[in-house]
């Protein structure tokens, strides 16, 4: 989501005046930070990357430092007494004021401040969406209303905010025409989509699904990230009749144990959890399920966290984000009473991961000497003179090939696994871009 919110700055950036990202920050004109404050963390380094860019200002009065995202939401002009240098500060639902804010900077020579969530207005000022790529990202909805006890983001980006069908329709049909082949629908909770149809009613996520699978030129849709409560019947048949969804469910439960998930208020049980699954399973059968997980959430036990453990084990988990519990100012929990020792929660957390790592390992083996479909997503991470393609259910696999396969599926032997990373070889691909 962020990595989307910061395309769109740099799209809106372009549309204004021109602008193109740079790799130096002694080139730039503006300096703009998208800041996370979904953990401590995360938080804390915008102070630092701010400093760092400090005697970049002091050399050249000209640049403009800009600071956005869920940090500026939710510290808002305060920023300005720990950084009086900065001169813009915008929300994520801010992010197409961006223009207006820069000009009013340079205009009145004061610092600008808008952190204010005015609903869906900015994807109507959002420039087109432009790719060269096979896939794209598409946000479908904003902002959080789920108010988990642990989580900033209903605060930081305000309540679920839906866009109408048209609108996402039109964005995928003009990706379409760009050569994009595979769509993620983007949200806090997708399936919490509620947006208006075209008779004026409200549709729900499984509705948008299937127009969206309608359409000739998509051939694969992803959608991140989604939560529990939300995983309807109506969605769930989705993946038995439209194989256009890709066989990956990333679904987060954040805890095993029914005393946490009622202390962090996520509105169900591990047994509905499980339920969940076994007809996701039902429905598309080998599909893989990745999760997010919190460890050391306060008053965690021991026995809390083996039946988080006992969970990963029953449900099989091809990764996850799994972080150690952050106190968030402002929320219920940060609140409640915490007495486990950090390097206890730090055990914990490394237990967690290691077993989820062999299961990732357990998929990666069940997948060596099989052919996979991939879509080919641009040059490998690893190796500069290889292709990396992804196939349906989320794995990168890379191979030898021609660079002009990029933005095509193809079809690959999968050959190695090393260390959750596959590689494959070329047997087939499709000639269309
Ligand atoms: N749909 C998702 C859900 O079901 O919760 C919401 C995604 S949330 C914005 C991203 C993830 O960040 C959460 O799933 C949670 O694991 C993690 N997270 C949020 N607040 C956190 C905190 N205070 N400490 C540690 N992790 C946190």
């Amino acid at each position: 989501m962020n990595e989307y919110d910061s395309d769109k700055m740099a799209d809106v950036l372009h549309a204004w005046d021109g602008m193109m990202p740079t790799d130096k920050p002694e080139d730039a004109d503006v300096i703009l930070f998208n800041t996370c404050s979904i953990r401590e963390k995360a938080e804390e380094k915008v102070f630092s990357d701010l400093g760092r860019v400090r005697p970049l200002k002091q050399a050249n009065p000209d640049l403009l430092i800009c600071v956005g995202g869920c940090v500026a939401s939710q510290e808002g002009a305060a920023i300005l007494q720990r950084a009086p240098y900065v001169d813009v500060i915008f929300g994520p639902q801010t992010l197409h004021r961006l223009p207006q804010l820069l000009q009013a900077r340079r205009d009145t020579g004061r610092p600008q401040v808008d952190i204010s969530f005015p609903e869906v207005e900015k994807f109507d000022h959002l420039p087109t969406p432009q790719t060269t790529s096979g896939t794209a990202f598409v946000s479908i909805m904003e902002g959080c209303s789920k108010y988990c006890t642990f989580c900033v983001v209903p605060y930081t980006r305000g309540e679920e905010v839906s866009r109408p069908v048209a609108d996402v329709m039109r964005d995928v049909h003009e990706l379409v025409a760009q050569g994009v082949k595979e769509v993620t629908l983007l949200g806090q909770n997708v399936n919490a989509y509620c947006g208006l149809g075209d008779d004026g009613e409200t549709v729900d996520f499984a509705f948008l699904l299937l127009s969206l699978a309608a359409l000739e030129g998509i051939t694969r849709l992803r959608y991140t990230t989604s939560h529990p409560k939300e995983m309807t019947q109506r969605l769930i048949d989705v993946y038995s009749t439209t194989p256009k969804l890709v066989s990956h469910l990333h679904l987060p439960v954040q805890s095993g144990s029914d005393r946490i998930l009622a202390a962090m208020k996520r509105g169900h049980t591990v047994l509905e959890y499980k339920s969940i699954i076994r007809r996701v399973r039902a429905a598309r059968p080998g599909i893989c399920i990745t999760s997010d997980f919190i460890v050391g959430f306060p008053g965690e036990t021991e026995q809390d966290f083996e039946l988080t453990m006992k969970l990963i084990d029953e449900i099989g988990f091809d990764n996850s984000f799994s972080y150690l519990y952050s106190p968030r100012p402002g929320t219920p929990a940060a609140e409640m009473r915490d007495d486990t020792p950090h390097e206890v929660k730090a055990l914990r957390l490394k237990r967690l991961q290691d077993r989820i790592m062999e299961q990732e390992d357990g998929v990666a083996q069940a997948m060596l000497g099989t052919t996979q479909r991939a879509l080919v997503e641009g040059v490998s991470k690893k190796d500069a003179h290889e292709l990396a393609a992804r196939t349906d259910n989320n794995r990168v696999v890379n191979f030898s090939g021609a660079p002009s396969l990029i933005g095509s599926f193809v079809d690959l032997k999968i050959t190695q696994v090393v260390r959750h990373t596959l590689r494959g070889e070329l047997v087939a691909h499709s000639n269309e871009r």
